[in-house]
């Protein structure tokens, strides 16, 4: 473990399933691995193995009740009091032991931390991670344990850091917004499909925050069919400018692929130049304001077999500096075209020919840069 970057994984991170007909299927992650792998881009000495979460991390944001309710419902799934914790509803369904899971996949978003607070790298990967939508006493929009939160909740408790954390997955990231809503050492930047739209509906360019708080939530709501320009300005012009006036010590970005153009659950136009683009600002910042410390999570990412891989593939390769290849390697796309029974792009960028074309583009572009607008009036000025 000597380079600049470690990627957080192990095997068991696939335990976190609800079932084979979930939009959430673990395989993304294990078709991530292999093509990083396939394309050497990942070696063992990059790896670090995630740990367990205790009982006591989780409760930095989760209630002792909702907790216990999770470890419930993984060993008697058939009780009824679960549904007050959104527990077994359609969006999550109980499953055996999925307290240890959820639990790993915080501990390995706590290793991520770790690892870069002592120094051992610069950044840390943890694409199982970004499960921003649970919130304090319940489950919510695939996601039971909030590891992001707890991750910010332990920088703040241990070592008094001021954190940022940078959201670009489709969806708003209410959970760690309501978390830490009064914070004012945490500043939640998060840029998503409107919520007009789109689960969960919240988002909006007035929600800033409250109390000694007011300020540090950060929100950019986009129109459906936002395409990559408008994306990338939007965290050039807004995003940019209040991490340097906020000046955190660490951040933690959460990259959900799930705005891209072929994902089946969001209305966003995205093509693979945001998931390079994002991460490349991302890591940019955190060199230039905290000595490389960043600690990047996974999140959404719906289309499995032709979006995940490839966009935490490009995430990898801008945290860790290394150039990952526009070919796709053959051996790859072969196994997993057996396993999906899709055919799978050749390609690391998206084929020009195959990005549909964008209805009102002119208008929805427009629509962004009103919204850009207002954030960024009356964001900056705070700091
Ligand atoms: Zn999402």
């Amino acid at each position: 473990m000597t380079g600049t970057a470690v990627f957080i994984y192990s095997n068991d991170y696939l335990k976190y399933s609800f079932g084979k007909d979930h939009p959430l299927n673990p395989v993304r992650l294990q078709i991530t691995y292999d093509l990083l792998t396939e394309m050497g881009l990942l070696h063992d000495e990059d790896i670090v193995s995630p740990r367990m979460a205790e009982n006591e991390e989780l409760a930095l944001v989760h209630s002792p009740e909702y907790i216990n309710a999770v470890i419930e419902a993984g060993r008697n799934p058939k009780d009824e009091d679960l549904i007050n914790y959104e527990l077994g509803t359609e969006d999550n369904p109980i499953f055996e032991g999925m307290h240890e899971a959820a639990s790993l996949i915080v501990g390995g978003t706590l290793t991520a931390v770790e690892t870069v607070m002592e120094g051992k790298a610069r950044h840390a990967v943890n694409i199982a991670g970004g499960l921003h939508h649970a919130q304090k006493d319940r489950a919510s929009g695939f996601c039971i344990y909030n590891d992001a939160a707890v991750a910010i909740a332990y920088l703040r408790k241990k070592y008094d850091l001021r954190v940022m954390y940078i959201d670009t997955d489709a969806h708003h990231g209410d959970g760690v917004q309501n978390i830490f809503y009064d914070d004012p050492d945490v500043l939640v930047v998060s840029m998503h499909e409107s919520g007009h739209y789109l689960f969960p509906g919240t988002g909006d360019i007035y929600e800033q925050g409250t109390g000694l708080g007011y300020g540090t939530t950060i929100n950019i709501p986009f129109e459906p069919f936002t395409e990559d320009e408008s994306w990338i300005s939007a965290f050039e012009r807004v995003v940019i400018p209040n991490a340097r006036a906020f000046a955190p010590h660490i951040i933690i970005s959460q990259h959900g692929c799930d705005g891209h153009y072929l994902d089946p659950l969001t209305h966003l136009s995205l093509t693979m130049k945001s998931y390079e683009e994002i991460p490349r600002l991302v890591h940019m910042l955190a060199e230039q304001l905290c000595e490389g410390r960043l600690v990047a999570l996974g999140g959404g990412g719906y289309n499995i077999w032709h979006v995940v891989p490839r966009a935490w593939t490009l995430l990898w390769c801008q945290i860790a500096q290394r150039n990952a290849r526009e070919e796709l390697p053959e051996s790859w796309v072969k196994k997993w075209e057996n396993i999906s029974g899709e055919k799978l792009p050749k390609t690391m960028s998206d084929p020009a020919d195959l990005v549909p074309p964008i209805p009102r583009r002119k208008e929805i572009m427009e629509k962004n840069y009103i919204t850009m607008n207002r954030v960024l009036r009356q964001s900056v000025m705070f700091f």
